[in-house]
């Protein structure tokens, strides 16, 4: 196992950024930078050995600043949206960016994809690693408190790509912190992601009204298209969901302790990814918005579906859901979060 560190760029703001690389004994790779806490690149074998990189992404710095898809992002103050842009807490009314029609998505107009994080290079009997921790000031972006957060990736022995996220808090706040990558595991920007056969251990998912927020409701995927409790093919009935997949499911483990919450195959190279997360939650996104107008690494155009993302998090508006899991973090607790996302080949 290994790690290296190099200059990445700089931003408009006059800040130098770094890119780490991790690598382990079996060859995998993974290429992280603090510009974001964005996870650049990340290169696993086929079922013949044959490594190729699975998440999309840019080239250079500049795409990732320019970036609106949040690719390969850190997401935070709160990962997903917020209704109405707004909550209340302890009696007092939040108002947040409203980035996403009224309501608020993924930490607002500079979220913690778009900050600088202080990074620090780890090395553990698991394998190496990177440290990101990012302040964030009370009213930035309009959340209450100091909140300090961290998170570790690890590329671990057992080809795993480990991130563990860590926040404190001097005042109550919301904190959802996820990962959002857009893997295809065929290879980024090769094909669309509709014969990945994907299984999420969840019974239950979040309804949503038209503009993506909870309805407050938890229902059965049983019958409906959305039931991915077998391995399925992403794009089997996908036309039968208005939009494509963009939702929370309710995971079966309820969340706590590390669980596998979902499992994806790849026909062609026999790629599988396993995602297990302390989370009681995983947003399923199936690249639905892509529609060409990005060109990412090595020239590849991102056309609607060639990626998916499996976000490991708390259920989407809970600040406003009073029977959702709470996602406030308190002064004097600690927010921790882990997700591995596993790679093998079958
Ligand atoms: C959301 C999508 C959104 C995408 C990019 C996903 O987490 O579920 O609705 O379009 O992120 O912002």
């Amino acid at each position: 196992m290994n790690i290296s560190k190099a200059f990445y760029g700089t931003t408009p703001d006059g800040r130098e950024v770094d890119i780490y690389t991790l690598t382990n004994t079996n060859g995998l790779k993974a290429r992280i930078t603090n510009y974001g806490a964005i996870l650049v690149s990340l290169e696993v074998p086929d079922r013949k050995g044959q490594l190729a990189d699975i998440i999309l992404g840019y080239d250079t710095l500049a795409g990732y600043i320019e970036d609106s898809a949040y690719m390969g992002a850190t997401v935070g103050r709160y990962a997903n949206r917020i209704g109405k842009a707004m909550f209340v807490l302890d009696g007092v009314e939040y108002h947040l960016a409203a980035n996403n029609g009224e309501n608020h998505l993924h930490g607002g107009d500079k979220g913690f994809n778009k900050v600088v994080w202080d990074a620090e290079q780890t090395k553990t009997e698991q394998g190496a690693g990177v440290k990101l921790t990012y302040s964030s000031r009370h009213s930035e972006e309009g959340y209450p408190g100091n909140l300090v957060c961290s998170v570790t990736y690890t590329l671990t022995k057992k080809d795993e790509l480990k991130i563990s996220f860590e926040a404190r808090t001097d005042k109550a706040t919301p904190v959802n912190l996820t990962h959002h990558s857009y893997f295809n595991l065929a290879g980024q920007g090769s094909s669309t992601i509709l014969s990945h056969q994907l299984m999420i251990d969840a019974d239950k998912y979040t309804p949503v009204d038209v503009n993506l927020i909870p309805t407050g409701e938890i229902a059965s995927v049983r019958g409906t298209p959305l039931d991915f409790t077998r391995p399925t093919a992403i794009g089997s009935r996908i036309e039968q969901v208005i939009g494509g997949y963009d939702l929370n499911y309710v995971l079966n483990s309820g969340g706590g302790s590390l669980a596998l919450a979902a499992s994806v195959y790849e026909p062609a190279s026999r790629r599988v990814v396993e995602v297990y997360t302390t989370e009681p939650g995983i947003q399923f996104y199936s690249g639905n918005f892509l529609d060409g107008s990005i060109t990412g690494k090595a020239n590849r155009v991102y056309n609607k579906h060639y990626g998916f993302c499996l976000e490991p998090q708390h259920f989407p508006d809970s600040p406003n859901k009073s029977n959702f899991p709470s996602a406030i973090l308190n002064p004097g607790q600690k927010y921790t979060h882990e997700t591995v996302y596993k790679f093998s080949t079958k």
